[in-house]
């Protein structure tokens, strides 16, 4: 197995959790300041895993490779993209292909 697919299957049996500390550390290494609902049992549903601010603020709902948005993360995003944030979501696919960098490291 070549390392490229070795890290394609890791990246795919990734939990959300596992993702989510790959995620937090690369931001936290790029001078971003990290906000997570711990337990968002009493919280508002839907509202993005991730709130990172830095020279812009950017609002990140994370998925595993298998994960589906919820209408009410739907919801949060279209909100916040239609008053002009930066919302979107990401999977491990996205860490892998560099886009997390690229988009946490910005224009
Ligand atoms: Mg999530």
């Amino acid at each position: 197995m070549k390392a490229e697919e070795y890290r394609r299957l890791q990246a795919e049996a990734m939990s959300e959790k596992q993702f989510q500390n790959h995620v937090v550390a690369l931001a936290h290494r790029l001078g971003w300041l990290v906000y997570h609902t711990f337990d968002s049992r009493r919280s508002a549903p839907g509202f993005p895993d991730l709130v990172m601010v830095r020279d812009r603020v950017i609002f990140r709902e994370l998925k595993a490779s298998n994960g589906v948005v919820t209408p009410a993360q739907q919801t949060w995003l279209r909100a916040l993209q239609v008053a002009g944030i930066d919302a979107g979501v990401w999977k491990p696919a996205n860490l892998l292909s560099g886009v997390i960098e690229r988009e946490l490291r910005g224009p």
